[in-house]
């Protein structure tokens, strides 16, 4: 086994972390870009003509390509230390040029808008233009549901620090707490990152400490955590009113090319199979002489999957996988891994949890993430380099037909980490270890059921609540507890009341409800994923076709072309779900 490096390299995309002057050059050229843009919005309006929207519209990309360079590379710096003071400053100014740009985009928006309907086809009929005429013709569907511009530019102003700051100072206080536990006979400093981890640690009396101390640490904290949640969604509530939005859905369907007729077919059919993962939580409370599963046995390894794999076998793993399926994608993540794209140290003073981030102007991507040696850890690295893959297949596409939505963001991901786990139970060395694998698969389809299926249930009656005033943090709690009491079909013995204050994806001011693309983006992926194990490798380009695509359409679209199923329809759904029951028919065969 070789020596591997567990840390990231960020030197290449500007050497000098936080104190890099490549770094500050760089964001005076998104400052200088920003406002050459404004000067030439000015001149501009209903009148333009086909070179100056071909100008503008290139323009508008070039300096968020910019822009996003920086974003990307100062929030692996705050991810990688919380106690990176300049890095945090440098997010501030980031924020500070992103409004600036915002205020700028919302002025092009106005002339968008005015553009009269036949004079704006006939631009469309222009070769670049009708290329982009998908995220264009969005952008102008959009801005026409909008508040007028200066009101629009306003709100953007204020959100830098009556919104976004929000969520800063959430990520800032979470990264400085920690709670103590006796480990191995010595007392160790955990942050909430590491304490998460032994969540799925072999010792039941090990989970249960470290859950109630986790949890305490949250209830420490919940009136600050409390407040800054309603005045998250407080801010949310009164932007879309003054924009005349009655659903707190409609923003996130919106951006996720969505309909509701498709949201609704989908947890229908979830909801269709959770009897089957009733009996599979019953089951394996039985295995581990369990009477009833407690929310801190979920992820309480099974059979001989708590065995550690050391981080190079993982690399070696993932890659192996990926080459079954593709040599493209096997290679682009070999190349991924010797360039250091990935952060995966096990140490303290880390941001908790995983994510992948592009850089648009080196085409390249980051991982982030702590690696703790389990089989749920291989899958996060698999996931995130699913993410990567995505990012490759898009990198030379114009930048609006980049940025695909969050739930097809979860498509490439899910995708790479189903063809890892199932590759890990086919490698499996011994019956207990195929077994211990398949109960951590199945603890996904738990997760994105049962779990996300809380948080969405949560989250929609907690801003429903928000709209008639301040929810207090006990009814934080209740609304948390009913939500997941009734997503687990009520049979935990113990559950998760402070978990609204632990998920950071309730105080991302980025992504409004980010729980049910992550649901949407395992079955869709798990629909896609059956469709590659029917046709192979074989299906290795139409997968990529797919994605190349991602950005360019609505889901519903995307999936009628290139699977030809309709989502809005149960069939899809339930073929999907299907496909994660029949994982527990097995299990439940194999433990009898
Ligand atoms: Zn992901």
């Amino acid at each position: 086994m070789t020596n591997i490096r567990e840390t990231w390299d960020l030197e290449s995309i500007f050497p000098g972390g936080s104190s890099s002057p490549e770094l500050l050059a760089q964001m005076e050229t998104v400052r200088s870009k920003t406002a050459a843009l404004r000067e030439q919005v000015a001149t501009l309006s209903a009148e333009l003509n086909v070179e100056q929207l071909r100008k503008l519209v290139h323009d508008m990309q070039d300096v968020q390509i910019h822009l996003g360079q920086c974003g990307a590379f100062v929030g692996c710096l705050t991810a990688q230390n919380v106690r990176d003071d300049k890095a945090k400053l440098l997010q501030g100014d980031l924020g500070q040029i992103s409004a600036t740009l915002q205020g700028v985009f919302t002025a092009i928006d106005s002339i968008l808008i005015s553009i009269p309907e036949e004079k704006w086809q006939a631009f469309l009929e222009d070769a670049e233009l009708q290329a982009l005429s998908f995220p264009l013709n969005e952008r102008r569907t959009v801005a026409k549901t909008k508040m007028p511009p200066e009101l629009e530019s306003l709100a953007t102003d204020l959100e830098v620090d009556g919104y976004h700051a929000w969520s800063h100072l959430y990520y800032t206080i979470v990264g400085d707490m920690s709670i103590e536990m006796e480990l191995d006979g010595k007392t160790q400093n955990l942050s909430m990152g590491q304490a998460a981890n032994l969540l799925s640690n072999p010792d039941p009396k090990v989970r249960e400490e470290v859950f109630h101390k986790y949890e305490a640490a949250w209830a420490g904290r919940a009136e600050l955590f409390a407040s800054t949640l309603n005045h998250l969604a407080g801010f949310r509530i009164n932007l879309y009113k003054n924009r005349g939005w009655d659903d707190v859905l409609a923003e996130p369907l919106q951006r996720n090319r969505m309909e509701g007729a498709t949201l609704d077919a989908m947890w229908a059919a979830v909801q269709g199979g959770k009897s089957h993962l009733v009996k599979f939580l019953e089951r394996k409370a039985k295995l581990l002489d369990l009477d009833k599963i407690a929310w801190y046995d979920l992820r309480a390894p099974v059979g001989d999957a708590g065995k550690e794999i050391p981080l190079a076998d993982a690399q070696a793993f993932v890659v192996d996988q990926f080459r079954k399926f593709s040599p493209e994608i096997a290679d682009f993540t070999q190349k991924a891994l010797d360039n250091h794209w990935v952060e995966a140290e096990n140490r303290g003073g880390k941001r908790p949890g995983a994510f992948c981030t592009s850089l648009p102007l080196s085409k390249e991507s980051r991982v982030f993430m702590t690696y703790s040696g389990t089989i749920g850890s291989l899958g996060t690295l698999a996931h995130e380099l699913g993410h990567a893959y995505h990012g490759y297949i898009l990198k030379d596409a114009p930048l609006f037909l980049r940025r695909y939505a969050m739930n097809v963001a979860e498509t490439a991901s899910t995708f790479g980490e189903l063809l890892v786990v199932d590759g890990a139970i086919g490698a499996a060395n011994s019956p207990e270890e195929k077994l211990g694998i398949l109960e951590d698969k199945i603890g996904r389809s738990v997760s994105f059921f049962m779990d996300i299926h809380s948080r969405f249930l949560f989250e929609t009656r907690f801003y429903e609540a928000r709209k008639k005033g301040l929810v207090s943090s006990s009814q934080l709690r209740e609304l948390m507890t009913e939500a997941q009491k009734e997503a687990f079909l009520g049979c935990l013995k113990e559950y998760h009341p402070h978990f609204w204050a632990s998920k950071l994806h309730f105080y991302s001011t980025g992504v409004p409800f980010y729980n049910f693309p992550y649901t949407f983006g395992y079955l869709f992926s798990a629909g896609v994923y059956a469709r590659a194990r029917e046709e192979g490798q074989g299906f290795a380009q139409k997968y990529a076709n797919l994605l190349a695509d991602t950005a360019r359409m609505s889901v519903e679209d995307l999936a009628q072309k290139h699977l030809g199923v309709d989502l809005t329809k149960p069939d899809f759904w339930e073929a999907a779900v299907k496909l994660a029951t029949d994982d527990v028919e097995e299990f439940l065969r194999l433990t009898q």
